[in-house]
């Protein structure tokens, strides 16, 4: 099974990937985390990416593309694979399809969370007082994130809808809830 969990910044898509991945054995491909792996591993592409991830606006295509072209064809993904931050923007989706392709894989589902905008700031602020690594868990930043959401990463839901790929979740409901309703859409029970 191959999904795409799609929706803005504290959506809670690490945390049904997570379940997901705990459950049925489907490899979680967060390009955050992969990011800030690299970053604190002080690798070159960490070095290039910090302030673009501290301003919170995307890396490039060129580099997300080639980070998780690498990524899908190894064989913790065999039995399939939940990206979690990708695709950002309609390129990415675009070159997702070329990829996917290539390798004669499908995608089974794109799941997109919707949450309201006052909660997605009232679940961000939380995660920053909780955990406080993230340099972009902040007021300001988060505004830049949802007006980079709005413009570069919303436009995929017409491009995946025009597919008839789109299933939408109320991800105003409880984490165990959300997880029925992405059950329900997955036919797992
Ligand atoms: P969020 O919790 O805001 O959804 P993530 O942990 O998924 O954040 O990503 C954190 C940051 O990593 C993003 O704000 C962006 O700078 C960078 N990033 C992650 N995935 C991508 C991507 N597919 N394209 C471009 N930038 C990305």
């Amino acid at each position: 099974m191959r999904l795409i969990l799609l929706g803005p910044p504290g959506a809670g898509k690490g945390t049904q990937a997570k379940r997901l991945e705990d459950l049925y054995g489907l490899k979680q491909l967060s390009t955050g985390d992969m990011l800030r792996a690299e970053i604190s591993s002080n690798s070159d592409l960490g070095k290039k990416v910090e302030s673009i991830l501290a301003a919170g606006d995307l890396v490039s295509d060129d580099i997300m593309v080639e980070m998780i072209a690498h990524r899908i064809t190894k064989p913790d993904c065999e039995k399939g694979f939940i990206l979690d931050g990708f695709p950002r923007t309609v390129a990415q989706a675009e070159s997702l399809d070329d990829m996917l392709e290539n390798h004669k894989l499908n995608l089974n589902a794109v799941i997109e969370m919707q949450v309201n905008e006052e909660e997605l700031y009232s679940r961000v602020q939380k995660r920053a007082e909780e955990d406080g690594t993230r340099a972009d868990d902040n007021v300001e930043i988060m505004k830049n994130r949802m007006d980079v959401y709005r413009k570069q990463t919303a436009p995929i839901i017409p491009y995946y809808l025009d597919k008839t790929m789109l299933k939408v979740v109320d991800g105003m409901q409880s984490i165990d809830d959300v997880a029925s309703a992405i059950d329900m859409i997955l036919k797992i029970d």
